[in-house]
């Protein structure tokens, strides 16, 4: 991978029109609420955008028609760590499906492949982040947890 400084606010700049074209054709608004002078993290930049856009997408594919995308970014000092939370209106993920959504090839779409958190998960991981998700019932939000030197 090809690691660099990189100003996540600018990555998330970079996607939104991308993510903005496909929100469109599903009716959802895309909302983004950046931090000012967020702290630079070491990765591929071309890597983190492919995980913004495989989560963004996985949301606007869960709201089906409507609702909201919202990405929102929060540092958190003490921990050295740049966080971004992914959030949508959707129907939210099952208890029982929770657990398998990082596994290689799980899906429940009939055209997925199952491939995009799992990649995720590893493209993140290998920066020493982490990606947790939280949904209770209604509306799921992913948040990725990348360190800052
Ligand atoms: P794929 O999108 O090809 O199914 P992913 O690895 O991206 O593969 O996602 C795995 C599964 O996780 C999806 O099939 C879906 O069941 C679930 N999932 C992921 N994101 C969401 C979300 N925002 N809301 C509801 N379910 C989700
Ligand atoms: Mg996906």
């Amino acid at each position: 991978a090809a690691m660099e400084e990189v100003d996540v606010s600018q990555v998330l700049r970079d996607i939104l029109p991308i993510i903005n074209n496909e929100a469109i054709l599903h009716g959802v608004i895309v909302r983004y609420e950046a931090m000012l002078d967020l702290p630079r993290v070491i990765a591929d930049r071309e890597l983190l955008k492919q995980v913004f856009l495989n989560i963004g997408k996985n949301g606007i594919e869960a709201m089906g028609e409507g609702g909201y995308l919202t990405l929102s970014e929060r540092v958190d000092m003490e921990e050295r760590k740049v966080s971004i939370d992914i959030h949508d209106t959707g129907p939210g993920i099952p208890m029982f499906v929770i657990d398998k959504i990082f596994d290689p090839f799980f899906t429940t779409k009939e055209q997925g492949t199952g491939l995009g958190l799992s990649v995720c998960q590893r493209i993140i991981h290998d920066i020493g982040g982490y990606i947790r998700v939280s949904s209770k019932g209604y509306g799921t939000t992913f948040t990725v947890s990348i360190p800052f030197p």
